[in-house]
């Protein structure tokens, strides 16, 4: 059942979601990244909505050309270039590996090769900037917001198709959940695991490659942009590629461990996964380095270093704490968490055909500290970036603000889940475990 708040959600972000992407977007080009003078210029009647429209670049052949490349390439490489990386890299697990149980008892297999494509369209970026010279590297830059006309595109098509495939040929009946509601349904997606053919599977694809491997292409194309504008590259955009590159080269590294994640694991594939994919990560996650372009900060040595504390702790945390789980769960509990063998709570549940299974739910290492703190750790990290811009304008801030309400949204959405999973033993482990982010706080 869908109740009001959550179908008010939806409908709120279904109706302003692309109009806020489009708002910070448009204030950087037209307003250097002020987000409050289009609303004083709007205010006072110094401008209306018309000559800001007008002022917005429109769709270009130039930008339907890179986009349609860039993502036929990222599927190229997807589903045509098998895994090599697992060969030689130790400690790196890629090529086939499969997901967790669906809740239908099915487990799915995937190819995992996301390392090799970000590496391979890396060193593409590089040989191009530094030999070939094909186009220039502030070609991202250059055509922003064209191509966040093309972003959208992809991502209503995607969304609308896979609620259709959900309702005329879903790829596993069983794993669909219709509530009856068509926004919720759009939203939050019908099918679990929507694929075509064997291989190419919505889910992973639109969360990891168009978006997540453009994430440091587009930082590089800002940094190329200051080198452009101003002669130099400042060290808080060197910061940001830095700090985020971790993030991004780390989700890659971690792509099999990432099937176990809650978006693979649980999320349904919608309006949600889809059309934010596409649009909302690679336009929003990256604001930090747009504004950077608008507002060269240069920081002093003191301020750098912290930044760059705060941003490899918050990493540490959230690497490690998801390692914990990882290993805790792969291992069954037969593994030393801080140099002791890690507590547990017993737990069951059912799955829809009625078959119950046994699974633990660790109350050590950080585990035993909140219950998320997996998010504290991100939350950290996405606090550097933002630091990194300095104090000026608030549009750079956007992204902590933003994580701490996904986030917390989704330590709500997920605890909800593991009660209705698990019961009075997620009771018991609530229990054990008081606090969800801050031990002691929250
Ligand atoms: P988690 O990795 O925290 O997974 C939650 C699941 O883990 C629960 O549903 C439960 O699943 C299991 N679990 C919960 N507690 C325990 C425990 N004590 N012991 C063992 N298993 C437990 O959440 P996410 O998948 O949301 O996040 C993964 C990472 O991705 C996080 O670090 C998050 O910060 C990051 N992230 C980043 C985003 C971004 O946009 N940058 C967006 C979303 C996530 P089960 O049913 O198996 O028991």
């Amino acid at each position: 059942e869908v109740d009001w708040f959550s179908l008010a959600s939806i409908l709120f972000l279904l109706m302003f979601a692309p109009l806020i992407v489009y708002y910070f977007i448009m204030s950087c080009d037209q307003y250097q990244c002020s987000l409050i003078d289009p609303l004083i210029d709007l205010f006072t009647g110094n401008k209306h909505l018309s000559d800001i429209w007008n002022k917005t670049p429109t769709l270009t052949y130039k930008a339907v050309a890179i986009y349609t490349l860039w993502v036929a390439f990222q599927v190229v490489l997807y589903l045509f270039i098998p895994d090599f990386c697992h060969r030689f890299l130790p400690g790196y697990v890629g090529g086939i590996q499969e997901g967790a149980v669906t809740p239908a008892g099915v487990v799915n297999q995937y190819e995992i090769n996301g390392l090799q494509a970000w590496i391979i369209t890396h060193v593409l970026w590089f040989a191009n900037a530094y030999y070939f010279h094909w186009f220039s590297p502030t070609v991202i830059f250059d055509n922003w917001i064209p191509l966040l006309w093309c972003a959208n595109i992809l991502g209503y098509a995607v969304s609308t198709f896979a609620m259709i495939k959900g309702y005329f040929f879903p790829t596993n009946a069983k794993d669909c959940k219709f509530t009856g509601n068509f926004f919720y349904d759009y939203m939050m997606g019908i099918e679990f695991n929507p694929r075509i053919g064997k291989w190419f599977d919505f889910k992973l694809f639109f969360n990891g490659r168009p978006g997540i491997v453009a994430w440091t292409l587009i930082n590089l194309s800002y940094a190329a942009k200051q080198q452009e504008l101003y002669g130099q590259v400042t060290n808080s955009m060197i910061l940001v590629n830095v700090l985020q590159g971790i993030y991004v080269l780390d989700f890659f590294w971690n792509e099999a461990w990432y099937l176990k994640t809650i978006d693979i694991c649980h999320d349904h594939f919608g309006w949600y996964l889809g059309w934010g994919d596409c649009v909302w990560l690679p336009y929003l996650y990256t604001l930090q380095g747009l504004y950077l372009v608008y507002h060269p900060v240069q920081l002093g040595t003191a301020n750098a270093i912290g930044i760059l504390m705060l941003g490899l702790i918050g990493y540490y945390i959230f690497r490690m704490t998801n390692h914990q789980k990882d290993l805790f769960r792969r291992t069954n509990g037969n593994c030393k968490i801080w140099g002791k063998k890690p507590e547990y709570i017993e737990c069951s549940y059912m799955s829809v055909d009625g078959t119950k299974y046994y699974s633990k739910l660790m109350t050590s290492g950080f585990w035993g500290w909140a219950r998320h703190f997996n998010y504290t750790g991100d939350l950290m990290g996405s606090l550097a970036y933002c630091l990194a811009c300095g104090f000026e304008h608030i549009l750079a801030y956007f992204y902590i603000v933003y994580m701490t309400i996904l986030l917390t949204h989704r330590c709500i959405r997920d605890e909800h889940r593991c009660f209705s999973k698990y019961g009075k033993d997620w009771k018991r482990y609530t229990a054990a475990v008081p606090y969800r982010l801050i031990p002691g706080i929250f």
